[in-house]
């Protein structure tokens, strides 16, 4: 009797900011597990979202944009990217047509250097103008060593189950990593702050999204409905007075918004607190960001 392989890896997606990994990587996974907004560098941490059928099971990493280190938060976003190159089974390099390799050198030197398969991801080619998407190609394919160029448009959906396909291709027979009920490793309250967080970046100016960490106090589930407190950290007091708004009107609004899409998220009806407070300068502290939960 033969019995029925088993295949199962990682796959890691890494990029530029903003070229749409977090889009392509909910689509794959099937559930709004990354955070996603016009803004770059939404994405702090890495997350994983599983993929699973009966025969397969893949495990997906969306990583923070790599970019070159700023300030403390972005060296710790940055050793992502090494681990991501260190685990994967392929690697998902997803550009859009605008991206160049400037400021990433050392990466696309690491990438091909890493001997991992990549499958070469160009995105966004709804927005493409007549010869563009062979520019684009050309110019990446010249940098990077990839097994194939798929060209896609998360956003549209289109193409994106040829990359299923290619994964299932290559990925290694081996048995699950993870249980298969489980969609992904991180715990409901740090979905919870993520959605709060996308919320911020899609309300707020300027260096506010980046000065903004939010911190899930309580979360408890009861029968028909979630009540979870939220402390939203921001680094000096002229911007918490920002996030408030006049009269409180500002932070009511991402409270509205994020209280809608957490109820989504869960399916089920949600009390939400939220609370701001300074946590002076903290993306530059390495134990502040320990406490946040930026730990390489
Ligand atoms: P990430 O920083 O690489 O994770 O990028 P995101 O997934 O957060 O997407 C960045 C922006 O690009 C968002 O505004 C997305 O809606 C947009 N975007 C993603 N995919 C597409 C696409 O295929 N076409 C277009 N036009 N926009 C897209
Ligand atoms: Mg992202």
């Amino acid at each position: 009797m033969d019995i029925p392989k088993h295949q199962a890896g990682f796959v890691n997606i890494i990029g530029k900011p903003n070229v749409g990994k977090s889009t392509l990587m909910n689509i794959l996974v099937g559930e709004r597990l990354s955070i996603i907004t016009s803004k770059s560098q939404t994405t702090r941490h890495r997350i994983i979202g599983l993929t699973n059928s009966d025969n397969y099971q893949i495990v997906f990493s969306d990583t923070p944009g790599m970019l070159k280190p700023q300030y403390e938060l972005q060296k710790n976003m940055m050793s992502f990217v090494n681990i991501s190159l260190e685990d994967a089974d392929i690697i998902l390099f997803v550009t859009d047509l605008y991206e160049t390799d400037a400021d990433i050198e050392h990466v696309i030197e690491k990438i091909n250097e890493s001997g991992v398969p990549v499958l070469l991801v160009v995105n966004k080619i709804d927005l493409a103008k007549p010869g563009q998407l062979e520019e684009v190609t050309a110019y990446w394919t010249s940098r990077i060593k990839s097994e194939l160029v798929i060209p896609i448009s998360a956003g549209e959906k289109f193409n994106t189950d040829k990359i299923m396909q290619e994964i299932l291709d290559r990925l290694p027979e081996h048995p699950a990593f993870y249980d298969k009920a489980e969609l992904s490793d991180r715990s409901e309250r740090f979905f919870a702050s993520e959605i709060i967080r996308e919320k911020i970046f899609e309300n707020y100016k300027k260096e506010i999204p980046y000065s903004s960490e939010v911190s899930i106090e309580d979360f408890k589930v009861k029968k028909n409905i979630i009540s979870v407190r939220a402390i939203i950290y921001v680094e000096r007091d002229s911007q918490k007075g920002i996030i408030i708004g006049d009269k409180g009107a500002a932070l009511k609004k991402v409270g509205i918004q994020a209280r809608e899409e957490l109820e989504k998220f869960f399916g089920k009806k949600v009390f939400l607190e939220t609370f701001v407070k300074v946590e002076q300068d903290w993306r530059k502290n390495k134990l502040k960001l320990k406490k946040f939960g930026y730990d390489p």
